[in-house]
């Protein structure tokens, strides 16, 4: 059950047991019998009360030092009562969800593509399971890493160009070709760049 006051404006919801429903008086109380009830109303998550924030709260001091060493961000996604998580290289999404509380992780799509399944529409799921949300930033880490070392061809782009699938054999179809062949030939030449970069430095010390 989840309850929201009537009268605020802030159209946020609570779980019985978080302290700020004393404060909404029994005459103004709306319930909700579930999370999806009250966000298909309109209404928002509490900052407290939500489940992944209890996981938050539990892991926060690890968590800040995680994210300070590794140039990530967290954010709490109040709509969708998930916590956002941004790194130089991509884009994800925590939730709990399940009967057994579970955190779930979801990943933002290379490409423009709608999964109507998913809760994150521009997300798809990961297999991948943790128990605490400091495994899902270390998996979201490894993740960057492999990325960085295994480019896909258009990893790079922005998502405009990656969105168009072009019928094959088709005008389009063909510059899409010579752009993705003139990117991966860049990026070859930048990771050997990089390498030959970091190999003076390592041998200036
Ligand atoms: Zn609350």
């Amino acid at each position: 059950m989840y309850i929201a006051s009537k009268k605020s404006r802030k159209k946020i919801f609570h779980t019985e047991q978080c302290s700020h429903v004393k404060n909404i008086a029994p005459q103004n109380r709306l319930y909700f019998y579930t999370l999806q009830d009250a966000q298909a109303a309109g209404y928002r998550s509490c900052r407290t009360c939500s489940a992944v924030m209890w996981y938050y709260r539990r892991e926060s001091a690890e968590l800040l030092s995680f994210c300070f060493e590794n140039g990530l961000t967290l954010h709490f996604d109040r709509k969708k009562a998930a916590l956002s998580v941004k790194t130089p290289h991509s884009l994800w999404k925590i939730i709990v969800n399940g009967q057994e509380n579970q955190l779930f992780l979801y990943h933002r799509n290379m490409f423009d593509k709608e999964d109507p399944k998913s809760p994150f529409p521009l997300y798809h799921s990961q297999k991948f399971r943790s128990p605490t949300i400091l495994g899902y930033l270390e998996y979201i880490v490894q993740h960057d890493h492999y990325r960085q070392y295994n480019p896909l061809e258009i990893y790079h782009k922005k998502l405009r160009w990656d969105e168009h699938h072009y019928r094959k054999g088709s005008k389009h179809y063909k510059k899409q070709q010579k752009r993705f062949k003139r990117q991966k030939k860049r990026q070859a030449i930048h990771q050997v760049e990089a390498l030959l970069k970091s190999l003076g430095d390592s041998h200036k010390k």
